[in-house]
């Protein structure tokens, strides 16, 4: 069977890891998800005191950070690991959240991270999600998914999400740091969030996580046959 690129890309809080999780299992392919990377940095920066607006501190810091991806070896997750230091857990607290979007847009930090995804997809047979990886990082993927739900729906989820780990969250903080990441993504210079041509739009507002599974997967297939 022919191995594909599935690119997933979408608004924040909008499932994307999910569904791309859901399908690399299915397909038996890779799963890397490049906002994790994205979020390692902005804690690198954060704990190192590094100002993203200053070019030259920047470039020094991230010839300072090694990122990779390690399956648990209990659970069977992928996990992102910051200089050896498993760091999954911490990327996902809002104080990053906060922050990751003002440093993903910093063209030094973009280039770093799409070089590491590109060799990540050399072999082909990965499912990624982000926010440009059918437009930049693998604009020939031979399956393009743009993921998209209702702003209530979105902000519901993702606050049910962080109560969890800390219980001191309130759901205007979480509606307020998605609306703040969907406006700096989609208006960046660099990359800036946007829906390839070729790509098929998914509204998940009203799919379940097996309905938008069954019709992602249908769309792998068509391609590979
Ligand atoms: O996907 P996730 O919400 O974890 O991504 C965190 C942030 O990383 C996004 O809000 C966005 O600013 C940035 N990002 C990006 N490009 C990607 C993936 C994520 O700019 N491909």
């Amino acid at each position: 069977m022919k191995r594909i690129i599935v690119a997933i890309d979408g608004w924040s809080s909008c499932g994307k890891s999910t569904l791309a999780k859901q399908m690399a299992k299915e397909l038996g392919y890779i799963y890397v998800d490049s906002g994790a990377m994205y979020r390692a940095v902005t804690l690198y920066f954060l704990r190192n005191h590094v100002d993203w607006e200053d070019v030259k501190a920047v470039e020094d810091a991230l010839e300072n950070i090694e990122l990779d991806f390690r399956q648990n070896e209990q659970n069977g997750v992928i996990e992102i690991y910051l200089n050896d230091e498993n760091v999954e857990y911490l990327i996902r607290d809002l104080i990053v959240a906060e922050k990751v979007s003002e440093v993903a847009a910093v063209k030094a930090v973009r280039e770093f991270a799409v070089a590491q995804q590109q060799k990540l997809g050399k072999k082909k047979g990965i499912v990624m999600d982000g926010r440009d990886i059918g437009t930049v990082v693998f604009p020939k993927a031979e399956l393009k998914i743009f993921m998209t739900a209702d702003n209530a729906v979105r902000v519901e989820r993702r606050f049910k999400e962080l109560v969890e780990k800390n219980p001191n969250v309130t759901i205007e903080e979480v509606a307020e740091n998605i609306q703040m990441r969907d406006y700096i993504d989609s208006n960046r210079a660099v990359s800036p969030l946007r829906q390839a041509k070729e790509a098929v739009l998914i509204d998940n507002t009203n799919l379940t996580q097996e309905e938008q599974l069954k019709k992602a997967l249908k769309l792998a297939k068509n391609i590979t046959g």
